[in-house]
């Protein structure tokens, strides 16, 4: 029996992906301290502002506004900065879902106190299972400038720093499923060559930092995932100032970080000459995976 799948975004480079039977998160950040709360250094995630994304994710029972399942199966960590991972172990505990990541992310999990939550070790091209979607992880670069590099080497606990979350190896994730793939690629570099032998119907892109480059660092970016990929629809993300709750629209990062109207106008530019349909990810806003 053929399924729908479909693709929503909640903010940063949050995407769920479900079949309608099978749900998959990419990612975990939904508390978004205020840049205040950040400086602090004494970070806590909210569970109100969690349950709250869950919610319009269809993901938490009442207050379902998408037609899935109602529950999560995975949540899977492209790295393990603040803006990424910070919450995931807790959406998995309170769905019930298995954590996928580095052993980065797992020192996460533990820190929090949540070793019950079921984890897989993930690594580069080692494909696994999640209903009738196959995940395969792929090595990624983190975009230019990583605050925190290397590795999370002992439990990350309560209250955190900023500084505590490391990148931990950085992935994105091919999504394949029998009625449509997705592509999720969280952050803004590319290593040459690495997507040759694989396809996607959807491509949720990083634009992080992105309109800080050289226009041919664009394109080449531009060739190396969406030509790469052969994809026709693409979505941007990691676009929005990511210390705004979710309450409130979503703002572009604003400068010095970044010009995601610069990025927008060169994406659109090289959209119009490949036949390509690219806008930036709307807040809750869900796109039908054509496969
Ligand atoms: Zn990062």
């Amino acid at each position: 029996m053929a399924m729908t799948v479909t693709a929503t975004f909640a903010g940063v480079a949050n995407v769920l992906i479900t079949d309608g039977e099978t749900s998959i998160l990419i990612d975990g950040y939904f508390s978004r301290p205020s840049l205040l709360k950040v400086a602090s250094g004494r970070l806590r995630p909210d569970e109100r502002k969690i349950k709250y994304a869950l919610n319009h994710l269809g993901m938490n029972g009442a207050g379902q506004t998408q037609p899935t399942s109602g529950h999560l199966d995975a949540v899977l960590v492209s790295h393990s900065h603040i803006d990424h991972a910070f919450d995931s172990p807790i959406v998995a505990d309170l769905t019930g879902a298995k954590l996928y990541g580095s052993r980065s992310t797992r020192l996460i999990a533990l820190g929090y106190g949540l070793e019950r939550v079921p984890f897989h070790e993930i690594g580069h091209g080692e494909p696994f299972q999640v209903g009738a979607f196959s995940v395969t992880p792929i090595i990624a670069l983190h975009s230019d400038g990583d605050r925190f590099p290397g590795e999370i080497t002992e439990p990350v606990t309560l209250p955190a720093s900023v500084k505590d979350y490391r990148t931990g190896g950085c992935f994105s994730f091919h999504i394949a499923h029998p009625d449509g793939t997705v592509f999720v690629h969280p952050t803004a570099n590319y290593i040459s060559g690495i997507l040759r032998e694989y396809g996607a119907d959807l491509l949720y892109l990083g634009a992080g930092t992105a309109g800080t480059k050289s226009q041919s660092w664009i394109e080449a970016y531009w060739r190396e995932t969406v030509e790469t990929l052969g994809v026709k629809t693409v979505r941007a993300v990691h676009w929005d100032a990511f210390w705004r709750p979710l309450t409130k629209p979503l703002k572009p990062i604003p400068r010095p970080f970044d010009r995601v109207d610069i990025t927008m106008s060169e994406f659109g530019r090289l959209a119009e000459r490949d036949g390509v349909d690219v806008r930036l990810a709307g807040l809750w806003e869900r796109e039908t995976v054509l496969g």
